[in-house]
């Protein structure tokens, strides 16, 4: 019988849901017990695919395509999830599937197309109960899928809000037939500490508590985000106005290393308060806690630091890049060190050029983000031009990838005006252009190639030192590729396919030949970056950087 464990978050938004979510699932782990976990996504988007990594943070790509089938005769590909699903994958070692990614808009599509293919012939169609019926149905598909013991259901967005509404009224009637003891509600909230008072502050805590229970909803457990651990007296207060015995009140406090929340949670009780309320009989596996106790001291132990810039568009948010920050930190700590991340958003290179070459002098390394369309591009593609002039270990992700062939078009192969057709439709060298199966594609939405596909590495490349295998799978999320009919006068000049698709056809990574270490790759290596398995491309870009600091070092 799978048990289902809810989160619901109060105050603000950005408490770090997610990470609390993850933690939480772990603390079932460390139990023995099979996790899953579902998003709830309250926004209307059908995936977060078309959203801005600015406004929203980044889009993760799960390994699975999923077929989504909202009506009979209507299809739809998903792969594209919420970035929360990188935290689950990290802390979890598992491999979600797309449609735990529960949003409104996919929610309410399924509804009205049936509805119009005349599933419910006579019916008025409401909110209550079809819309909270799809959603009960759909969470219930997941724990059949799987049949995990635990089903974790994160509830996005803050409560209180009017679009998240049908999902707690779900929440509530799915409690009350599930029956006591199979369930348990988790509200994250804040709880601000007031500088000139020297207090911590629990009554928006209160507050969202209301809100909750004004949707007939009683938390189990409270836990209060917060700058320190709570002190008893404020554990106790949110215990007395929010109707929750004391030690189901936990503290989850700023951490310089967000594997340790498990830990922390583990420490005041929550995992056995948990599986009391939920019936569960099982002890701690030791040996699984140990194991992650060592996971964190490879973080917390790291010492002296490497600076990575990382030049891109979206650089006003750090959830914009956070899987990428999370494979460098992966990277960085199997190196023994911490990786210093700079973003730079890449107009400067129009406003201040000084400034933006003095970015790229004084980093390590470059590493050029994923991105879409044309703004601050030229800056992008001029980072990668400086790397190659200046030798300076670069690693491209994606759309990085495909500007560095762009920088080598033009600075190698003297094509001053080779672009992408993406960013410059017309021009004369379109050396990175539509992926053959894109040209007749006309929807946006969940239509690039995407999902984990298999890779061929070529032997005696630096990407091949850095895989030690000829077959890797790797997740892609793109439109665009490396033009074929460009890379043979490429060869040439000095660049190496150092991978490529199954068949040979599609280049999938490209490097400099000889001691510059310049990689390029067209996919999201990112996203199998894991605490304990760091992505082996990152890996090796960090061990160079560390490589040249200490030869540097000898020098001097
Ligand atoms: N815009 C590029 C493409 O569609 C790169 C995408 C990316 O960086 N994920 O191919």
């Amino acid at each position: 019988m799978v048990k289902y464990v809810f989160v619901t978050g109060g105050v603000v938004s950005g408490l770090g849901k997610g990470v609390v979510t993850a933690s939480i699932a772990k603390l079932f782990q460390f139990r023995g017990l099979n996790v899953d976990v579902i998003k709830m996504d309250p926004y209307l988007n059908v995936d977060p695919g078309t959203l801005n990594p600015i406004e929203h943070g980044e889009v993760f790509v799960c390994d699975d395509v999923w077929e989504f089938e909202p009506a009979p005769g209507y299809r739809f590909r998903i792969a594209e999830v919420d970035q929360d699903f990188g935290t689950y994958e990290r802390f979890l070692d598992k491999n979600m599937h797309p449609s735990n990614n529960i949003t409104s808009g996919q929610v309410y599509l399924s509804v009205i197309l049936r509805e119009r293919v005349g599933e419910y012939l006579g019916k008025t169609i409401q909110v209550i109960p079809h819309i909270t019926g799809e959603i009960k149905q759909r969470i219930r598909a997941v724990a059949q899928r799987n049949n995990p013991d635990a089903l974790l259901i994160e509830v996005g967005g803050t409560v209180g809000d009017i679009e998240a509404m049908p999902f707690l009224e779900a929440i509530r009637q799915l409690r009350l037939e599930e029956g006591v003891g199979n369930t348990a509600l988790i509200h994250v909230t804040l709880v601000p500490f007031l500088e000139t008072v020297g207090q911590f502050k629990t009554k928006p805590t209160q507050h969202s508590v209301k809100v909750l229970q004004s949707s007939g909803l009683q938390p189990d457990i409270i836990i209060g985000r917060s700058m320190g651990e709570l002190t008893q007296d404020v554990r106790e207060k949110i215990g007395l106005f929010c109707n929750v015995p004391v030690e189901a009140v936990i503290s989850d406090p700023d951490l310089d290393v967000i594997y340790e929340l498990p830990l922390r949670f583990e420490s005041q009780g929550l995992g056995d308060y948990l599986c009391k309320i939920l019936r569960l009989d099982v002890g701690r596996d030791e040996g699984a806690l140990k194991a992650w106790r060592e996971v964190v001291n490879l973080y917390t132990s790291a010492e002296g630091e490497v600076a990575v810039l990382m030049p891109g568009k979206y650089t006003l948010i750090q959830d914009s890049y956070i899987s990428i920050n999370m494979a460098l930190d992966h990277a960085g700590a199997f190196n023994g060190i911490r990786v210093r991340r700079t973003y730079l958003d890449t107009e400067l290179y129009e406003r201040d050029s000084k400034k933006f070459y003095d970015l790229l002098e004084s980093s390590d390394g470059i590493l050029l983000t994923p991105g879409f369309g044309s703004r601050g591009v030229e800056g992008m593609i001029e980072a990668a031009r400086y790397a190659l002039k200046n030798d300076k270990p670069f690693l491209g992700i994606c759309f990085g990838c495909q500007l560095l062939f762009i920088a080598f078009a033009r600075e190698v192969l003297g094509l001053g005006d080779a672009n992408s057709t993406e960013i410059d439709p017309g021009t004369r060298h379109p050396v990175v252009d539509l992926l053959p199966e894109q040209r007749c594609e006309k929807v946006l939405g969940g239509t690039m190639r995407l999902g984990a596909h298999p890779i061929r590495i070529l032997k005696d490349t630096k990407l091949y030192e850095a895989y030690r295998s000829e077959l890797v799978y790797e997740r892609f999320r793109h439109r665009y590729h490396l033009n074929p009919n460009y890379v043979k006068s490429a060869e040439q000049k000095g660049l190496k396919i150092s991978a490529t698709d199954v068949e040979g056809k599609m280049v999938n990574a490209i490097e400099i030949v000889g001691k510059k270490w310049i990689i390029g790759v067209q996919f999201h290596p990112e996203f199998k970056s894991r605490p304990y398995r760091p992505s082996p491309v990152y890996y090796s870009f960090i061990r160079e950087l560390v490589a040249r600091k200490s030869a540097g070092e000898g020098r001097r």
